[in-house]
């Protein structure tokens, strides 16, 4: 039974608390708190109104980028651990105050500084050392992309090859929310991750892309085939790390044309910039004005229709023969906001955040240090995954989407 700190109020902190709150043996006092405390609020009564014996859910407000502000709140309430759903920009001050204060940490999302895209690891594996000196645990990436995708590449490797070399990550939303154009998740960072230049890697190195430049069709489970596009995704940079036998690592995502034009359009006049114009007196950011008049990621639930389609397609030896391997997870955007008011982009990636940490707080995947998933055991998080709401399937011998050419393979 422990106390846990969820700060970011959006669509992921919905789907966290309420899953946090119907294991009450595990998470039996929560804290949700959040720079809009209403938002806190609503949450609280939809938790209250969907989930028997629920915990009340306590809220506040905060700026998680004002450290001494966040070890005042956590010194308050003592939370065994923090689960860190606001925005990327807050990690560091979030890990920051959480080793000032002796608390465990997870996120769903590296490390973003305001003013440039990078999209890698290298600010909070620098707090390695501190958090192992406090006997604390950080826990990176523990949503679906990254997050799952590291886990189910961790099994893979664990139970269906002596060496995994390729690993295609395929990432589908089938779904159709009803609106011109809207993203799944915080509009900022979705933007930012698609502008960007795509990069995969391939036989030791790192290979650029121009954005969305390179694209082929993917036959997804229960959805059929969409065109699905290369783009850099934080996980590559881990798991060609921890799994140094990779050959290839690539991500690839759906798009559809509609939204791809919007992109362009907004791109092409500038609004898709993240540096600050000059504008009536006062510095904006076109991005983050941008975000503004764009739907929230947790209004989209209603009328959402269709499926999202998660997996990993991996080739490599078991037993000194060549072996194919796919695993996945299909999520249903009504089914979800049935069960939750949630949309399933914001599902998908509340789910693993409670579950990673109940690994941690159950003792399953505790050690001190800044850790990403595929580093600990994959076993007893698959063995829930479905338990709480995404079950997953596997195929040996599968028929991968992609081609292998020899001169790669050697
Ligand atoms: P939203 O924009 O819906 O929610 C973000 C929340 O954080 C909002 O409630 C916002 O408050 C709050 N917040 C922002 N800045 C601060 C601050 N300084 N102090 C306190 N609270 C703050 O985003 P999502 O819920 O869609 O995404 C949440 C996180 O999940 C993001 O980091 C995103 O990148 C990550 N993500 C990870 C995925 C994965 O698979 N690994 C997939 C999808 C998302 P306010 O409401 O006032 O703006």
């Amino acid at each position: 039974m422990s106390k846990v700190l969820i700060i970011g109020a959006g669509g992921v902190g919905s789907v966290v608390v309420h899953k946090c709150a119907a294991v009450p043996e595990v998470f039996s006092d929560i804290l949700l708190a959040s720079r809009t405390k209403a938002k806190c609020d609503k949450i609280a009564a939809s938790v209250a109104e969907r989930i028997p014996n629920a915990p009340p859910i306590k809220t506040v407000q905060v700026d998680a980028d004002n450290v001494p502000e966040l070890v005042a709140l956590i010194r308050d309430f003592q939370p065994k651990m923090v689960i860190n759903v606001a925005l990327p920009y807050q990690d560091l001050t979030i890990m920051d105050a959480c080793l000032e204060t002796g608390v465990h940490y997870l996120d769903t999302a590296n490390y973003e500084p305001k003013d440039v895209a990078k999209f890698e690891y290298s600010w909070q594996w620098a707090y390695q050392d501190r958090f192992k000196e406090a006997g604390l645990m950080a826990l990176l990436g523990c949503g679906f992309d990254p997050g799952v995708t590291g886990v189910f590449t961790a099994y893979a490797a664990k139970h269906h090859f002596d060496e995994i070399q390729y690993l295609d990550i395929v990432d589908c939303n089938a779904g159709d929310h009803g609106k011109a154009f809207a993203t799944n998740f915080n509009p900022e960072i979705n933007i930012r991750e698609i502008t960007q230049h795509g990069r995969y890697w391939e036989n030791g190195a790192w290979h650029e892309t121009e954005p969305l430049s390179i694209h082929q069709p993917v036959d997804y489970p229960e959805v059929g085939p969409k065109e699905s596009y290369l783009l850099f995704h934080e996980e590559l940079e881990s798991l060609v790390k921890n799994f140094p036998s990779l050959k290839r690592a690539r991500f690839w995502m759906t798009f559809s044309q509609n939204y791809i034009n919007h992109l362009r359009v907004l791109e092409n006049v500038g609004m898709t910039r993240i540096d600050p114009v000059r504008f009536q007196g006062q510095d904006i950011v076109p991005l983050e004005f941008l975000k503004a008049v764009l739907p929230e990621p947790a209004s989209l639930g209603e009328g959402y229709k269709g499926k999202t389609s998660i997996g990993c397609q991996i080739k490599g030896l078991k037993n000194g023969q060549e072996q194919t391997y796919f695993i996945w997870n299909n999520c249903d955007h009504a089914a979800v906001y049935q069960e939750i008011g949630a949309q399933a982009v914001s599902y998908t990636t509340g789910v693993p955040a409670m579950i990673g940490a109940m690994m941690m707080l159950t003792g399953k995947w505790m050690k001190p240090g800044v850790y990403n998933v595929e580093e600990f055991d994959p076993d007893p998080f698959l063995a829930v995954l479905g338990t709480y709401g995404l079950p997953w399937h596997e195929k040996v011998d599968a028929e991968l989407a992609f081609a292998y050419p020899d001169a790669v393979a050697k």
